[in-house]
């Protein structure tokens, strides 16, 4: 889809009824994930709703500084809820077993999403493929419900904003984009603080996992690619399969127009995350391997081992590409 699909008259009316709510968002939760799902649950709270925020696993550690963090939790019980609030999801699988504890138990479920594979489950929609980010979706709902945002808020949103514009540096960024980091700045929020804590600052355990993963790096026919065994994780002492950044690195390099990360997870299925330049669309690949994303960032789960997903992804991307990664685009173009 790109269209939007905005039913802002029923999601206004349902949070103003609602008394208890559940909020989840997607499995290994980014930091457009958890802003999103802090933001909103602390405005709830604000207004005197009973809020349960939830992901699997809860917040990753590098994301613990935020405010509101500690509240999040890994599991739910059953219960009931008036709503459920799914964000930046694009499908009922990627909520976890929070996300399918609450489509059992929850009388309505509203779907705020900016992915463009996104699926419309649920009853209500906030989906804009347009939003750079879940958190701008959210900030537009407060717009419309006529809250203030507090600083607290606007800490959590702005970590959504940047961290999933890798600092306003991605091509889906608009000037409503800016529009609103502005004003969450002017509510309080530090952008200099987060893009350190978010974008800038690494353990040193993710330069020992480049040590072994660099090693690994292949580049032809436009599609420069890597990977990260459970060997490599080990032997940097990390215990969750992360890239620790690396799909931006090689994504950095000018020769090519795609890259690819291929995480080998615990089970030995295969996590690939996949970047593109404007002008080309990963987004339809992942949907296809049954993943999804962005134009310009996706991703997919599928099965191993490492050498066979390599097989069947690389030739793929080679094939999207069809011999065009020569052209140099001009500006604007
Ligand atoms: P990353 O490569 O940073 O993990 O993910 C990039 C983008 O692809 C994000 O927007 C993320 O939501 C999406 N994505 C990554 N893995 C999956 C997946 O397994 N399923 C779906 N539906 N989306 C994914
Ligand atoms: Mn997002």
């Amino acid at each position: 889809m790109s269209d939007a699909r905005l039913d802002w008259e029923a999601a206004c009316s349902a949070v103003d009824r609602a008394r208890s709510i559940l909020i989840v968002t997607h499995i290994s939760p980014d930091g457009d994930a958890i802003g999103s799902l802090l933001g909103l649950t602390l405005a709830l709270r604000e207004r005197g709703k009973q809020v349960t925020p939830a992901v699997d696993g809860g917040v990753p550690e590098h994301l613990r500084f935020l405010p509101g963090a500690d509240a999040v939790q890994p599991k739910v019980s059953q219960s009931r809820w008036d709503v459920m609030i799914a964000l930046d999801a694009s499908d009922e699988a990627r909520i976890g077993d929070v996300g399918a504890v609450g489509l059992a138990q929850a009388s309505l479920v509203i779907n705020l999403d900016h992915h463009p594979t996104n699926t419309l489950f649920g009853a209500v929609h906030l989906v804009d493929p347009q939003a750079a980010a879940a958190a701008e979706i959210v900030y537009a709902w407060l717009e419309r419900l006529d809250w203030a945002i507090p600083q607290t808020v606007a800490t959590a949103l702005l970590t959504g904003l940047v961290t999933d514009t890798i600092g306003f540096r991605t091509s889906n960024v608009t000037p409503r984009t800016l529009a609103v980091a502005q004003r969450l700045m002017e509510a309080g929020a530090p952008l200099h603080e987060l893009m350190v804590r978010t974008l800038v600052s690494k353990p040193y355990s993710a330069i020992e996992l480049w040590k072994h993963a660099l090693a690994t790096v292949q580049f032809s026919d436009g599609v420069i690619s890597g990977v990260v065994s459970q060997e490599a994780l080990k032997q940097a002492g990390l215990k969750d399969a992360t890239d620790g950044g690396l799909v931006g690195l090689l994504s950095s390099v000018a020769e090519a127009c795609m890259a690819a990360v291929f995480k080998e997870l615990a089970d030995g299925r295969v996590e690939v995350s996949l970047r593109c330049k404007p002008g080309f669309d990963v987004s339809q690949l992942a949907l296809e391997l049954g993943g999804g994303g962005h134009a310009q960032a996706a991703g997919a789960t599928i099965d191993g081992p490492l050498a066979d997903a390599q097989a069947r992804v690389i030739p793929r991307l080679i094939a999207h590409l069809n011999g065009r990664c020569q052209h140099v685009r001009t500006v604007g173009e």
